[in-house]
């Protein structure tokens, strides 16, 4: 089969002990069908303990607040991979932070940035955000129920031409040319969502037709910087939490930054300084603007071909646009009060900002949920 592997893949090693915030801490830890059985059966005191361990009735979790598993030790290994081995482990353990994705013919292998390790390795393949194709002898076990190979094509032409967009618009380091060409991928996504789900356009037919990201959108926000209106939603929503400053000590500290420099001003005058702080930014570090479209076409490589099972192209493009001017401002914030910061801290802001922003249904929901009424008052 052939399997696709982002460029830097085979580089990937857990840091176990020796990470810095490690990914058994600050969300909820899903369990799959088959862990939720295995830990049912158990008896005895490691039987309780399990039970003890798993919340929820219809889909348990470990660690439903967030806080950290109950089964991670103090040296920072886990200690239920070292009673029972990895073979036992839940599945979300056992293969993060890779993700898979097989639709039958072939397959592709990338990394999840929330993962600390993964994000500094993305700091430095910034420039390779592209796949390493190879044919392997073993089968891979398909990760969805559609069959549909034409949508399939398209959609993968068209993150295809999404990356590119961005990769042009960021070309110059203009900080405007990428906001329009993020917005135009939200539109364009929002229109082939529409097409297919309202209008009842075959699937490779909305893709292809009216691929034009150069038309002007008049409902969305602006993309970079997102209005910061929009960026306390956010932080209004679960994003932030009061037992973070334990489990993800790091972006508690961020966002305090934020309360202090914005929560004494008006919405006008928030927007005010924080488009002050955004311009200075990027005219003392215009190399961003590479950065931040590569951390974009990540984010498309890594979610985009969701939409094959669940069509969601808005949400799939929207929420990278969030993550990044959440990665762009807490950057800004720092810089303002450190004067400097480097690869290796940004790489731990962006892997906190991943965990916040994709993995929490909470805040996910929330924000899309402002995003629409923008779009219901232009409609
Ligand atoms: S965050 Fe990454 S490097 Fe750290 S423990 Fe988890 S998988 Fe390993």
């Amino acid at each position: 089969m052939l399997v696709k592997k982002i460029s830097y893949y085979d580089e990937f090693q857990c840091l176990m002990g020796e990470c810095p915030q490690s990914c058994c801490k600050g969300w909820r830890i899903p369990l799959d069908d088959k862990a939720i059985r295995r830990f049912r059966n158990e008896k005895g005191l490691w039987g309780l303990r399990l039970k003890m361990a798993m919340h929820g009735k219809v889909q348990p979790s470990f660690s439903p607040y967030c806080f950290r598993c109950p089964f991670l030790r103090m040296d920072g290994r886990c200690g239920m991979q070292l009673k029972k081995g990895e073979d036992y482990l839940a599945e979300i353990c056992r293969i993060y932070p890779r993700i898979r994705f097989c639709p039958g013919n072939y397959t592709e292998l990338q990394l999840d940035l929330s993962c600390v390790h993964v994000a500094e390795l993305f700091m430095k393949h910034r420039e390779e955000q592209f796949f390493v194709e190879k044919e392997l002898d073993e089968e891979q076990e398909q990760t969805g129920d559609n069959d549909d190979t034409e949508y399939l094509q398209a959609l993968d032409e068209s993150r295809g031409q999404l990356m590119a967009a961005i990769t042009d618009a960021s070309a110059d380091g203009d900080p405007d040319a990428l906001g329009v060409a993020l917005k135009n991928v939200v539109a364009y996504a929002s229109t082939v969502q529409d097409k297919m789900m309202r209008e009842g356009v075959d699937e490779p037919e909305a893709l292809r037709s009216g691929f034009d990201l150069s038309e002007e959108t008049d409902w969305l926000p602006e993309c970079f910087p997102l209005p910061i209106a929009l960026i306390n939603q956010l932080m209004s929503t679960d994003f932030y939490q009061d037992g973070m400053q334990y489990v993800l000590p790091l972006l508690y500290k961020l966002c305090h930054m934020y309360y202090r420099r914005f929560d004494k001003l008006s919405y006008e005058e928030g927007e005010k300084e924080w488009n002050r702080l955004f311009r200075k930014h990027i005219a003392g570090h215009p190399e961003r603007v590479k950065l931040y479209a590569a951390y974009y076409n990540s984010h498309l490589l890594r979610t985009y071909m969701e939409c094959y099972e669940d069509y969601s192209f808005f949400k799939h493009t929207m929420t990278g646009v969030i993550g990044l001017n959440v990665i762009m401002l807490f950057e800004t914030l720092w810089r303002e009060k450190y004067g400097t910061l480097s690869e290796k801290e940004l790489a731990r802001i962006i892997s906190v900002c991943e965990r916040r922003v994709y993995h929490n249904e909470v805040v996910e929901k929330e924000l899309m949920k402002e995003i629409m009424k923008e779009k219901a008052k232009t409609a």
